[in-house]
């Protein structure tokens, strides 16, 4: 059994440790900062055994080189992304399963937000740690991959089990709700998720984890291949990736 810890970091950063109790190892998820981390395992008492990266962005992997100096930790990280981030000890490519803190966790490649972008699923869990792939009622920015790129990685997420656990790289939430309720704003579970949302900002708590299921019904970005969701929105496009795009352009220009 896996206990994560989510530690904020930078301005809207979530970085992600897990604890396997009974194994006693520790992993972390795109420490973008090595301090946050650090004074959570000094008060745990943990050694960090694990270092893994979604992607090179600074703000996912800033905390690297510090913490493998401190703690010898193993730096696990996509094989697409080698010449982007130093000192990697094993290469993660599409399908790859590796250990995470004692877990089997399946690498899924998603290109869009950068070429080598990939998330990570731990099945005997349901946690997925979805990077900066996609957020709650969002998804990353189209910044080095292709729109349909994107969209085919959004697609291999949606294909995972309803009842899965999000773990995403930013809390981006409430910006995210406001753009979901101005695209589609008849959806009542969009709604209802909204005030549940704008309530925990208003207590300054944390939105995240999100569940799948849920997401599948109110992410404008993860419908784009449902039936007649683009007519309902007022996009008369027919392709997945056609209808995507106009949403990421939209959300890009909000
Ligand atoms: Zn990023
Ligand atoms: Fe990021």
């Amino acid at each position: 059994m896996i206990h994560i810890e989510l530690i904020s970091a930078l301005s809207d950063n979530y970085i992600y440790l897990l604890h396997n109790d009974k194994q006693n190892i520790t992993a972390v998820i795109d420490p973008g900062e090595a301090d946050p981390v650090i004074k959570v395992l000094k008060a745990k008492n943990w050694n960090l055994d694990q270092i893994i990266n979604t992607h090179h962005h600074h703000d996912h992997t800033g905390g690297n080189s510090k913490l493998k100096k401190i703690y010898k930790s193993q730096l696990i990280a996509p094989l697409y992304e080698k010449d982007r981030i130093s000192d990697i000890d094993i290469f993660v490519s599409d399908g790859d399963t590796i250990s995470i803190a004692g877990a089997d966790s399946k690498a899924i490649h998603t290109p869009g937000h950068t070429l080598g972008h990939v998330c990570f699923y731990i099945p005997e869990e349901k946690y997925l740690f979805s990077g900066d792939t996609m957020f709650y009622l969002g998804c990353g920015r189209v910044f080095e991959g292709t729109m349909e790129e994107m969209w085919n990685s959004l697609l291999k997420l949606k294909l995972l089990p309803d009842d899965t656990t999000v773990y995403c790289g930013h809390e981006y939430t409430l910006s995210n709700a406001k753009f979901s309720i101005h695209i589609d704003p008849n959806n009542q579970l969009l709604k209802q998720a909204y005030n549940n949302i704008n309530n925990k900002r208003n207590e300054g708590l944390p939105t995240i984890p999100f569940l799948l299921g849920d997401e599948k019904k109110i992410n404008p970005f993860l419908r784009a291949n449902e039936n007649s969701f683009a007519s309902s929105i007022g996009l008369n496009l027919s392709s997945p990736s056609e209808i995507f795009k106009s949403i990421r352009t939209q959300k890009d220009n909000f």
